[in-house]
């Protein structure tokens, strides 16, 4: 069986093409492989995760740039920093990554590594997660709109507007047109490429996973205006603001935005 290795060696990578990775984790992942029984949040970015036993599992969550766009300089990063900080990487699947295993004694070295890369910790509770799109312009053909430009323009307004915590998380998902690569049907809030007299942008709100999974509701269409998109923006901005000002604590952007609306439909009634 593989070995890992020590913390400053050389990684074991798992070989074929579905490589039973299992058995090349850690130990104290492979003895808790399936053993969790609950998470909390114990600070911007950070999840502790508990096992059945007690035993406890620090992540470091980060956001990186969207689309998943990786440069070699940012993999020789992360791998560095799983080397010396942490048991394993992971991509998460909004495309940020987790740092998985951290030794919380060695936390405040790894968030000083972490701010001096220009890189921010963050995604995990009620607040803003990593901003999801599509390759987009980056290579697709059918793109209609920037969807990494429009994500990484949204991640940059609305991160400091996020800090002090949100409602409920916000999941934001991008997809350059309306075969939605970048999941903005299943979003909190949701754009899309699509074609109205020429390009322009589709909001969706309400999007979501869980017990009870639904589609997001179609509704406003934004003007197209590369390469900052800045309707697109003050739109978002002007929603997410007013969803903070007036929902209930965990109340989701969508069940907030249905409320709003039963009340004012019922103050429109005779
Ligand atoms: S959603 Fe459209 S633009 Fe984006 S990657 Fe898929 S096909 Fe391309």
């Amino acid at each position: 069986m593989a070995t890992w290795p020590e913390p400053g060696g050389e990684p074991v990578l798992p070989a074929g093409l579905v490589a039973d990775f299992r058995e090349q984790l850690p130990s104290f992942l492979r003895e808790h492989y399936g053993k969790w029984v609950g998470h909390d949040h114990p600070g911007p970015g950070l999840v502790r995760h508990l096992a059945a036993d007690g035993a406890e599992c620090w992540t470091l969550r980060l956001h990186l740039p969207p689309g998943g766009v990786l440069s070699s300089s940012t993999l020789r990063l992360l791998a560095r920093w799983i080397r010396e900080y942490a048991l394993v990487g992971r991509r998460t699947s909004r495309q940020g990554f987790e740092l998985v295993g951290v030794d919380p004694a060695r936390l405040p070295a790894l968030m000083e590594e972490v701010h001096l890369a220009g890189l921010l910790p963050g995604g995990t509770g009620p607040t803003l997660h990593q901003v999801k799109a599509c390759v987009g312009f980056l290579h697709c053909q059918n793109a209609l709109v920037d969807s990494p430009g429009i994500a990484r323009v949204l991640g940059e307004v609305l991160l400091p507007l996020a800090r002090d915590g949100l409602p409920a998380p916000l999941r934001i998902s991008v997809a350059g047109c309306p075969n939605d690569c970048g999941g903005a049907h299943g979003a909190d809030l949701g754009l899309m490429g699509t074609y109205r007299r020429g390009p322009s942008v589709r909001l969706y709100t309400g999007g979501r996973a869980g017990l009870h999974p639904r589609l997001g509701w179609a509704r406003e269409y934004l003007p197209a205006e590369p390469p900052d998109y800045p309707g697109v923006v003050e739109h978002v901005v002007d929603l997410v603001e007013a969803w903070r000002a007036g929902a209930a604590c965990g109340e989701r952007l969508g069940d907030w935005l249905d409320r709003a609306e039963e009340r004012e439909e019922a103050r429109e009634k005779p």
